[in-house]
């Protein structure tokens, strides 16, 4: 029998396992309950990978759990740096398949943007992950793994109480976070533990499309930040730009937003309003962005377009930029334009992933079984 070079593992990860999922486990293999948080401890307070180096744990326990369990991290197809300082990993998991982690660093934080889908079954207009064919949900451990991979090469272990680099998370890499509800809550749990990756709600942001079904139950259950892909005024534009605006159209989402708990002047509901030139970017529509938002505690995030070979749009030139963020500001709403960042490494969602899927391609465009 031939052995593939990377044997397949059949142990089981504890990475992305709740604590009663974890205390399951050890019950089974006949472990005391506080070994449930020894444990705990070394994966997601300490960073260790390596079962052998839990030194509280008894020397045979510990090699009880290494012939069933593993630690592991995504592997990384690519890791490439900014001269910004943005850092991109392209993540490969145990399937083949690939999704991408950006860190940004800022003079007041570290803000990590992960993803939580292969792709996306969404279909926007403007955006690169739109157009990729393949998809499937991340699980808990792929998404919190994403999380513990930066730490790993930020040099973040034990987790820091202050001085991070990675202060910040926020779900705006691949994927629309609530189309995969079960298994982002189950992450963001695990991330927001005070004994272990100890990350804050107040500093995680959950960008959606606008899936507004789920929009209360994530307020309720997770009580993290919500930031919505706006990107238009009026149902006309947003259907075609962000077509879920078909099935949950513009007074439904700002409906859900209105009664977002926990949002109020103190943390307020980003709305992102990416600026393509010609299409939603003129002084009526900031007027009428303004006039959207009434009653809502709202900032606003315009984002200037990162193009993509191929794309239908253009990014809106600087005068048309700074024009749309003054009308909003004037009405008394915070609108930063986000600096691009990390252009060199094409740090813009999906773009990473997209060039190594064409770079396969190409090399393999004689099969067409690939799926690319
Ligand atoms: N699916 C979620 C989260 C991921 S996208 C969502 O749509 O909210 C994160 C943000 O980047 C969204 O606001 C998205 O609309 C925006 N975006 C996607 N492609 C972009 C592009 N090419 N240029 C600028 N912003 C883009
Ligand atoms: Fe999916 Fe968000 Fe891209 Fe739309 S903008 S295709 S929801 S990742």
């Amino acid at each position: 029998m031939e052995t593939s070079p990377a044997a397949a593992e059949t142990r089981k990860e504890l990475v992305g396992l709740s604590r009663a999922a974890l205390a399951a486990e050890m019950t089974a293999m006949g472990a005391e309950p506080f070994r449930v948080r020894q444990l705990w401890h070394w994966i997601y307070n300490r960073g260790v990978t390596d079962i052998a180096a839990m030194t509280t744990l008894s020397k045979a326990f510990r090699a009880a759990l290494a012939e069933r369990y593993v630690v592991g991290r995504p592997s990384v197809a690519r890791a490439l740096a900014s001269l910004d300082g943005t850092r991109k990993w392209l993540l490969r998991f145990a399937d083949g398949q690939e999704a991408e982690c950006v860190h940004i660093p800022e003079e007041d934080r570290g803000t990590l943007c992960v993803s939580s889908q292969v792709g996306c079954t969404l279909t926007c207009t403007f955006c690169h992950t739109g157009t990729q064919r393949l998809v499937r949900n991340l699980t808990a451990a792929e998404i919190v793994g994403q999380v513990m991979l930066a730490r790993d090469a930020l040099g973040e272990w034990p987790s820091p109480q202050d001085d991070r680099q990675l202060t910040n998370i926020v779900l705006m890499g691949m994927g629309e976070p609530l189309f995969n509800y079960d298994n982002v809550a189950a992450a963001l749990k695990i991330v927001m533990d005070h004994e272990g990756l100890s990350l804050s709600r107040r500093k995680i942001t959950l960008s959606t499309s606008g899936v507004v079904p789920m929009i209360r139950r994530c307020g309720e259950e997770l009580a993290v930040n919500l930031a919505i892909s706006l990107h238009a005024v009026t149902d006309e534009l947003r259907d075609v730009l962000v077509p879920i605006n078909r099935k949950y159209p513009l007074a439904e989402l700002l409906e859900a937003c209105r009664t977002y708990p926990g949002a109020s002047n103190a943390r307020r509901i980003t709305f992102e309003y990416v600026m393509l030139k010609g299409v939603n970017d003129s002084p009526a529509e900031a007027r009428a962005l303004v006039r959207l938002l009434a009653g809502i505690p709202a900032k606003v995030n315009l984002i200037p377009f990162n193009p993509w070979p191929g794309a239908p749009y253009e990014r809106s030139g600087e005068a048309a930029i700074k024009e749309f963020a003054d009308i909003v500001n004037d009405a008394g709403y915070s609108s930063p334009v986000r600096t691009p960042r990390g252009e060199d490494i094409m740090a813009a969602c999906g773009q990473l992933k997209s060039d190594s899927v064409r770079k396969r391609k190409s090399a393999l465009s004689a099969t067409p079984a690939e799926a690319g």
